[in-house]
């Protein structure tokens, strides 16, 4: 694989055009693809030596950068110990550990963990422990309550949690169960709170809560479904509802964990615990595919007395040691710093940086930051190719989606190259302005 000469290159772009899925592509129509060869810091690195800063945290994984030492470290020192075992049977270390740590920074009382292999696999499995939870003491209650805007992951009890208008799950609502939706949290994170926006909610619970499982929301900054930020205090009202007709609270902070949000949890800002919470992503660092769910003890309780007493799920690679290994040195470099210091500053870099961009009447609608996420919300949707290639253009690597540009970078980024990144997107955007083209 070392030695690839130019006509290997130039065969091997020819077969992934032909042969390699991206994500959310067709391979009858490929849309460009950038050769990254490598990638240190907060630079990746292009096959024809261009180097471009990285505003995405590759999919918001990578939250430490690309080629930290000492998680390279801690992924080299596991690997010639043990790379993988089956859980099942057998304990190791980074396991053990790795669950010790997360249930003593998690909120208090979220002190039992399963791990799985992706965040969509997290949210199915917190989705069969809802279930299992109602089915010894409610087993009429079978659906999901969520809101919209919201994203879950892309497998099929995860999409059908995912707002049906975002466009990921059309396709499969033949096949998807039906779940209830309800409008967004209507107060946005900086605006003020007014009671009037838990109504929703509380109807719903008041006339539907025989037949629901659980409710289940991204705390505080929802990300895919369209990067918007709304009020704790909705989480906060969110809970004492969810007690009132013992509704399973499934908090999915597999993107704002771990600091993003300028608190170690983005449950933090409301200071709630929910019965179940997933994480993913950042919890390696973005080095490799782990994810976590962590439960209290009424949900450990519930699945006990479940019919089947078990929980029964056991992935392949559940646990795998590099990965463990890769979160336990993730934990290391988020617990030695002041990592929510850092993320509050970058959320104050981006705002003063893009705010500029609300006078850009005719294509902005909304300019907003919470922790290491900046936001230029626009009036329309742009194309992502041509936006992508802009960025590139200019050495930053963004990707906008639907009618959102964003910046979500590694928390390692220096004040000038997120500096960059902003310089691109407030370019792009007086351009829009400007032409009134997207
Ligand atoms: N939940 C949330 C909130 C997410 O943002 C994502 C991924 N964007 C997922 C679940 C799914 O995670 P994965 O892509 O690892 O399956």
């Amino acid at each position: 694989m070392n030695n690839i000469n130019s006509n290997d290159e130039k065969e091997l772009k020819e077969f992934d055009e032909n042969h390699v899925w991206h994500p959310y592509t067709s391979l009858n129509s490929p849309i460009p693809t950038y050769h990254v060869v490598s990638a240190e810091g907060c630079l990746l690195r292009l096959d024809d030596g261009r180097e471009l800063i990285d505003g995405m945290s590759s999919w918001w994984a990578c939250c430490h950068g690309y080629g930290n030492q000492h998680l390279i470290d801690c992924i080299t020192d596991q690997l010639n110990k043990l790379s993988h075992v089956m859980f099942a049977g057998f304990r190791h270390d980074p396991a053990t550990v790795l669950c010790k740590r997360l249930t003593s920074m998690l909120p208090e009382g979220l002190d039992y963990v399963f791990l799985a292999d992706s965040g969509s696999v997290a949210v199915e499995i917190a989705l069969k422990m809802a279930i299992q939870y109602q089915s010894a003491k409610h087993p009429e209650r079978t659906r999901f309550l969520t809101v919209r805007g919201g994203y879950h992951g892309d497998t099929m009890a995860a999409m059908s949690v995912t707002d049906p208008g975002s466009g990921f799950s059309s396709e499969y609502q033949s096949y998807i169960p039906k779940q209830y939706f309800i409008e967004r949290p209507a107060i946005s994170f900086h605006d003020e709170w007014n009671d009037s926006a838990i109504e929703p909610l509380a109807l719903y619970l008041k006339e539907h809560h025989q037949e629901t499982a659980a409710f289940i929301l991204e705390p505080v900054m929802q990300g895919a479904g369209g990067m918007y930020f709304y009020h704790p205090q909705y989480l906060v009202k969110a809970r004492e509802l969810c007690d009132r007709y013992d509704i399973v609270m499934i908090c999915d902070e597999i993107a704002t964990g771990f600091g993003r949000t300028g608190k170690m949890f983005a449950c933090n800002h409301a200071g709630i615990v929910p019965d179940i919470m997933t994480l993913g992503k950042g919890l390696t660092g973005g080095m490799m595919t782990l994810s976590a769910v962590a439960v209290t003890a009424k949900i450990r309780d519930g699945i006990s007395a479940s019919p089947a007493k078990v929980l029964m799920h056991g992935p392949t690679f559940m646990a795998n040691p590099l990965a463990c290994a890769a979160a336990n040195g993730s934990l290391d470099l988020l617990l030695s710093g002041d990592v929510c210091a850092r993320t509050v500053h970058i959320e104050k870099l981006l705002y003063d940086g893009l705010k500029e961009l609300t006078a850009c009447k005719r294509v902005v609608k909304d300019v907003r930051s919470l922790g290491a996420c900046g936001v230029v919300e626009l009036n329309r949707p742009v194309d992502t190719v041509r936006m992508q290639k802009f960025f590139v253009d200019r050495g930053v690597w963004l990707r906008p989606f639907g009618n959102i540009i964003y910046i979500y970078p590694p928390f390692i980024i220096s004040d000038e190259q997120l500096e960059a990144c902003m310089k691109a997107v407030r370019e792009l955007v007086h351009i829009l302005d400007r032409d009134g083209e997207y």
